[in-house]
């Protein structure tokens, strides 16, 4: 199948492209970008089976890359399954997603890794790279076979859901990752700070009446990994920083030269913990929504480079876990199909401009996951989203291709959404 997309703006920050272009899409791979690809009528090129698709006043943009989703199959598929957070992803404007480990049973051996992606190639939507545990059962115990894992494709380790609280053995984690150029992500909370709060320590919980988690849960964890990285002279990536003093230390070790990326999530860029106030579980993640000192420190740190990219965080949960009272919800709130309409709203804010957003959702992931992707030089994957930035939508849970509703953006009016995604060259999702 041959595609030409035709007269789109193209942002590909890999090859810092910012302007009106065709795109060429040929076997699956990125033919060409340029002027005037193919004329019409009188035509350089005379394909037979050419489709063009007019994505004048659109954005054409490198496939978006998900460095941190939750898909809960195998063990909880009444939340997700690979299928249908595939289909989230692809209906979001994701082309590849990294999803974590804490299913049932743990990823933790070469099996389930197989098995997560034997159904998303059954799925055939968006490409998924399996991060796998650190640890047996993430327990933070014992060591899982990197190698192995490797070798069965995982793409990365963290015990995500849970911190390595074991100093000794995130540290023999690090020196095993490099060995393999792996990525390690760390979930930074110390657990001995976070036990027992369900919110964020501050005037908002005092107001309520809430036990507290500290900034300094993730502050001080963020701190170790850093500490650790330099001393054994590898990289770290630091899942969604959410406190502004994550973000100080983050930048001070970037400047030091360490080895160091971060991500963030648009909850710790759009809420505040004075959205706990209507006891909404929705608001409930881990790590908890901050002051907004805090978002201000991210957003800088998102937008002098500090924080490269953005994650969705995508953590479905059913109405089982949800609908309860708030000590006992779980928490996560689902992402994948509002993280660039909502991200778009720092481009309006003139937080971030159309091209940092986007470097911050396929170059940089894909760049820290040391995954292909990202890119639409030529000969690279057709992996493709076109974004209309004119497009204000309304968020609607009920229409979620997510198994689950848990979100508390609903009825939140986004300005721009995805409305066409390529993966390798096919239309996985459309509403052109
Ligand atoms: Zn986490
Ligand atoms: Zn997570």
């Amino acid at each position: 199948m041959t595609t030409l997309l035709r007269g789109g703006r193209v942002i590909d920050p890999s090859q810092k492209i910012d302007d009106v272009l065709d795109v060429l899409i040929e076997g699956g791979k990125i033919a060409a970008t340029g002027r005037n690809l193919v004329d019409d009528g009188k035509g350089k090129r005379k394909d037979a089976g050419l489709t063009v698709i007019d994505v004048r006043g659109k954005l054409v943009v490198p496939g978006l890359i998900d460095i941190h989703t939750h898909l809960r199959e195998p063990g909880f598929e009444y939340k997700e399954t690979v299928e249908s957070g595939c289909a989230a992803a692809v209906a979001g404007g994701f082309t590849s997603i990294a999803c974590m480990p804490n299913t049932n049973p743990v990823n933790d051996n070469r099996s389930v890794t197989e098995f997560i992606l034997r159904q998303a190639q059954k799925a055939g939507l968006a490409r998924v790279y399996p991060i796998a545990a650190v640890s047996r059962g993430s327990e933070g115990k014992v060591l899982t076979e990197f190698g192995d894992l490797k070798e069965a494709g995982a793409a990365g380790f963290s015990d995500d859901g849970r911190p390595v609280m074991h100093s000794g053995l995130m540290k023999r984690a690090l020196e095993y990752a490099h060995s393999l150029d792996m990525p390690v992500v760390s979930h930074c909370e110390d657990r001995q700070l976070s036990t027992g709060g369900l919110m964020n320590e501050g005037l908002a919980s005092t107001e309520l009446g809430m036990p507290g988690i500290p900034t300094i849960a993730e502050d001080i964890m963020v701190m170790r990994d850093i500490l650790i990285a330099e001393y054994v002279g590898t990289s770290v990536h630091i899942c969604h920083v959410s406190s502004a003093g994550a973000v100080r230390i983050i930048r001070q070790a970037r400047e030091r030269g360490v080895r160091v990326t971060a991500e963030t999530a648009p909850q710790y860029l759009l809420l505040t913990d004075e959205a706990l106030k209507g006891f909404d579980t929705n608001c409930k993640v881990n790590p908890p929504l901050r002051s907004a000192e805090d978002v201000a420190a991210v957003r800088a740190g998102l937008r002098d480079g500090t924080i490269e990219v953005i994650a969705s965080d995508h953590a479905p949960h059913s109405a089982i876990e949800k609908e309860v009272e708030f000590e006992y919800a779980a928490s996560g709130m689902v992402g994948l199909e509002t993280s660039l309409g909502l991200c778009w709203k720092l481009v309006e804010e003139g937080v971030l401009t159309p091209s940092e957003l986007i470097a911050r959702m396929t170059a940089h992931p894909a760049r820290v996951l040391r995954i292909p992707g990202g890119t639409l030089k030529k000969g690279a994957d057709a992996d493709v989203t076109v974004i209309d930035p004119k497009k204000a939508w309304t968020v609607d849970i009920r229409k979620f291709r997510s198994k689950s509703r848990n979100s508390p953006f609903d009825g939140w009016k986004l300005p721009a959404k995805a409305v066409l995604t390529i993966v390798g060259g096919e239309i996985k999702y459309s509403e052109l």
